[in-house]
This record gives C-alpha cells, structure tokens and sequence, in this order.
C-alpha cells in the first residue's frame, strides 16, 4: 500500500482525517510513492493552538539552552546528511551531489541558529541622562509559519524553522506537497535533538491550508519562498491581515561574461549554472550577456552544454534529473516552443528528451537560444528549466542596462579579470545578491540573502542578521534607579556644569 505521509502536530506524528489526498511521484518515471493529506481545518487549528499554547513555555527557555538544541540537531543531521539527501532525491529527482549541497546548505542555517546568543544582543547607552541608563533587546514574537516551495525541500525549511525557533519562537511549517517527505524526516531528527513538544509543527495542504495560516491571527510572521504569482499574493493577503511577511519569489538572473574572463571558467561555470538541477534553482542562471567579442564562445558553450544529460538521481553520469511534474515539463516545451515561434535562434533543443530505461520521466534536454529580445517570453517569463538564453551587449554599460531593466533582482555575476569592472558591476547593479567570478552566489548565512525587486516582498530577508530582526521584536527601556549620591531634577544641569 502507498505510504501515506503523517502531519506533526503537538508533538505527534498522526495521520491526517482528511479525504483530500495528493500523489507524491518520483518525478523519473511519475510513480506514485507516497500520498499526502491536505490538512483538516481542525487539524489547521490544532496545529496553531499548539503552537500558541507552547509558545509561552517555550519562550522562558534560556538563550543558550535554545542555542544547545541547534547544536545538537546540527550534529544529528550531519550525521544523517546521506539518508536526508537520498530521500530528497527520490521526491525531487536531484542528483544525489546535488541533493547533499540542498542538505549541506541547510545545515550552515542551524550552525548560525546554534550562535543565537550573539546574534540576539541588545544595545546599551549608560547616562542617556544623568543616572538613567538606555537598553534595548529583542523578545521572540509567538506563532511564526513558513510555506516552503518544492525545490529545495531541505535548506529552504531551514533558513526558516531553525532561527525563528532558536530565537524563541514556536513554528508552523507547511511544506511543498510535492515534495513532503523531506520536511517529515527534518522534524523526525529534531525531535530526536531533544526538540520539546510542539515547538515545531508540520502539516500539509496546498493553497486552502496556506489561507487558513495566512487568516489565523495567531500567526504573527510569515516566510514564503515560492513563485511570483503567489508570493505576490501571500506578501498582500499575510499584510492585509496585520502580519509580518516576508516572500521570496521568482527570478530571472543574468551572467554577464566580459572579454577579459577566462574562456573555459566560464563555460564550465555557465554550464553547471544554467542547467544544473535541471535550472530549478531561484539563483539558477537563465541570461548569459555576452560582452563584445565574446559572442564568440557561443558555439563551444554549445558544445559543452550538449554533453550534458539528464538521469536518475543514483545515476553517476546524469548532469541533473528531471523536471519536478508532468506540468512543470509541458510548461517549459511550451516556453521553448514560443520562443522559436518569436524568432528566437533554438541552436540546442531539449524539448524532445528521452533517458533510457525511464520513458515516462519529465526529461527536458539542455537547451540553449540566441537571438533573443526583451519582449519574447523567453526572456520575461521565469521558464524554470534547463533552458540558457544568450544575449550580447556592446559594453558593460549596455550590460549592466539590460540586466537593470529586469523586473527581477534575486541573483547575478560578472565573470571578469579587471577588478575596476567587478566593482563598477556590483556597485551600479539592481539587484540582491552578486557574484564575482561566483555564478551562483547564494549568501552563505552570516549573511543574509537579499533578493530585490520582482523577486522579493518584504522589508527583512533570510537568515543572518536580518533574520533575527523578522523573527523578534525590539522593546527598550529607560531606567533609572534613585541613589541620594546622583543628582537628578532641577539641579542637574547645574550639576553638568
Ligand atoms: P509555488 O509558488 O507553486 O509553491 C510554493 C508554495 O506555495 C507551496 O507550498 C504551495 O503549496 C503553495 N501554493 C501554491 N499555490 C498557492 C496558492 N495559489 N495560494 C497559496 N499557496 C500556494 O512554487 P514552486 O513551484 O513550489 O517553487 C518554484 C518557485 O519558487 C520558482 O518560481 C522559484 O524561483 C521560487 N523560488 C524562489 C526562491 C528565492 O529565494 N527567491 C528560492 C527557491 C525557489
């Protein structure tokens, strides 16, 4: 019998009452390996409630008994690290390399949690007047919820749960349903770090459930990681009911390859960048802006990018796995279809893909387009697949234009050997995360990761420090205590003088 996924709600792993079920599929053949339940309202509400109710024994838990916690879940899931990344990757189709960084990138998240003591320190100002001293700290805010997306079924729960909890907080996940079984198996080892009851509560459902949590007032904050229409609509309707959002959404991320750049870096880099995880990543490279004469190097790109084939995740050989759904893979053939249909040059075409042994995957082949102007599609439209468009630009200026034109701001590099131009590039770029030299520069968690514009809604971002200003609020005091040695009132200012 299909397993059907469990929900962890007040410190019990349960099955779901609900009659809505949805298939979990290896996305390599689209066989059906578990089902997961779209939560009851009564298991929404008890899912919350908990979370409330622990929320207030939890609070009064010391800061560095809270930071012990993320020690221990860092250890335990380091040594669990291959078991997470193998069941990731038959839910996701990732290869396995790729599914260990997914895992790996997480774990950093729970390293910075483990530091929350430091991260949390308040101000001080002694004499703000004479004898009264001016401090502030930060509290832990109750109920946060995160709604994660199906790509990164490890580290993006974990940018979220970690740091809210270590900094007090109770929280409500509800994962992708497309990929459940890693967020079950990250709350199984929590648990088992010594997690108490309820601190962490997961359950599952599509966009009914994620309603119910953006309505509940007893949900002070919300982390959405996800595509563009709905981010948009969880930052408006999280707002609208009074609550603090933050949503990362969609992306369409340039490299910009001038003509002092070292040919086979980046043709090697481009490669990895553009179709690895069959490009569903949020920092994947989707534009490469070719400067001056390095249109040249289009042809080896295509070279390069044709050896690459996708395969199952346990395949040594495959440059990445399939598409996450049927849907996911119509959608981008379509995208590719419509920019051929626009006057795109397809000097690659992956649309007709197939990989032996697996007929009914959502193989998508690496695809590579030239020719492409701001109006197709193509260059518009998020395509989430393994589809590189090339565009070219005179000069850096007219590059660094193009990329600024973007309604999208999530990530971008500049593959260059003049420093001059690598700080000129990150100086003038709109957008949030930039890389040098770096193709993928994902922020390691020290630091936060700062997409802007079209790809985020919000004011503070993911982990690092402005995590810790999301997940608390800021309360400060001014205190004074009378001692007869102090002078106050009327005299004081005589006193100064
Ligand atoms: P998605 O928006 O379809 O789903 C994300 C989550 O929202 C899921 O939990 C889903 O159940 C829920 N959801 C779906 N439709 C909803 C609706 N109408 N109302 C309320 N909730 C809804 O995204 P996805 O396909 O799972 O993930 C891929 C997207 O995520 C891409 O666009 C990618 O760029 C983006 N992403 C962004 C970042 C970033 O940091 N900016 C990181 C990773 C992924």
């Amino acid at each position: 019998m299909t397993e059907r996924v469990k929900q962890y709600i007040n410190g019990e792993f349960a099955s779901s009452q609900s009659e809505q079920w949805v298939a979990v599929t290896n996305p390599a053949s689209n066989d059906v390996i578990a089902e997961v339940p779209c939560a009851t309202e009564s298991e929404m509400n008890a899912a919350i409630a908990s979370a409330a109710k622990v929320f207030q024994t939890w609070k009064e838990v010391a800061a560095p008994e809270r930071a012990r916690l993320m020690l221990r879940y860092q250890h335990i899931l380091k040594e669990n690290h291959d078991k997470i990344a193998i069941l990731l990757s038959s839910e996701t189709g990732k290869t396995l390399a790729d599914a260990k960084g997914d895992v790996w990138r997480g774990i950093e998240v729970v390293e910075q949690a483990a530091n929350i003591c430091s991260a949390m320190m308040g101000e001080t100002v002694e004499n703000v007047a004479t004898g009264i001293d001016g401090y502030s700290y930060v509290q832990p805010l109750g109920v946060c919820a995160g709604i994660t997306p199906f790509n990164f079924p490890a580290m993006i729960p974990l940018w979220m749960f970690p740091m809210a909890i270590a900094c007090g907080n109770t929280f409500v996940l509800k994962p992708s349903e497309q990929v459940p079984l890693t967020a079950m198996l990250l709350a199984e080892l929590f648990e088992k770090a010594g997690a108490p009851k309820g601190v962490l509560q997961i359950v599952h459902g599509k966009k009914e459930q994620v309603d119910f949590i953006l309505t509940d007032p007893r949900v002070r904050t919300i982390s959405f990681v996800g595509s563009v229409s709905v981010g948009e609509y969880i930052y408006k309707t999280g707002t609208d009911n009074l609550k603090r959002v933050q949503s990362f959404a969609g992306a369409k991320n340039h490299m910009v390859i001038m003509p002092d750049a070292n040919k086979q870096q980046v043709i090697n880099n481009l490669v990895g960048a553009s179709v690895g995880a069959a490009g569903q990543r949020c920092m994947a490279i989707s534009v490469a802006v070719f400067v001056g004469e390095t249109k040249q190097w289009i042809p080896e790109l295509k070279e390069a990018l044709a050896q690459v084939q996708p395969g199952a995740w346990d395949d040594e050989q495959a440059g990445y796995g399939p598409l996450i759904s049927p849907q996911a893979k119509q959608r981008v053939v379509n995208l590719i279809n419509e920019g051929k249909a626009a006057g795109a040059n397809c000097l690659l075409d992956g649309s007709d893909c197939q990989v032996a042994g697996l007929p009914n995957g959502n193989w998508v082949g690496p695809t590579l387009f030239s020719n492409v102007t701001t109006e197709m599609s193509i260059y518009t439209e998020e395509i989430f697949g393994p589809v590189l468009l090339t565009m070219e630009a005179e000069d850096l200026d007219e590059a660094i234009a193009l990329v600024n034109s973007s309604p999208f701001g999530n990530g971008t590099s500049i593959f260059t050997a003049n420093g001059a131009a690598a700080r000129k590039y990150q100086h003038n770029i709109e957008v949030g995360n930039v890389g040098i030299n770096v193709p993928i520069p994902v922020p390691l968690p020290f630091f936060s990761f700062t997409g802007w514009k079209g790809s985020f809604y919000g004011d503070l971002h993911a982990y690092g420090k402005q995590a810790v200003r999301f997940f608390t609020e800021t309360k400060t005091v001014t205190a004074r205590w009378f001692d007869d040695d102090i002078p106050s009132g009327p005299n004081m200012t005589i006193q100064l003088k």
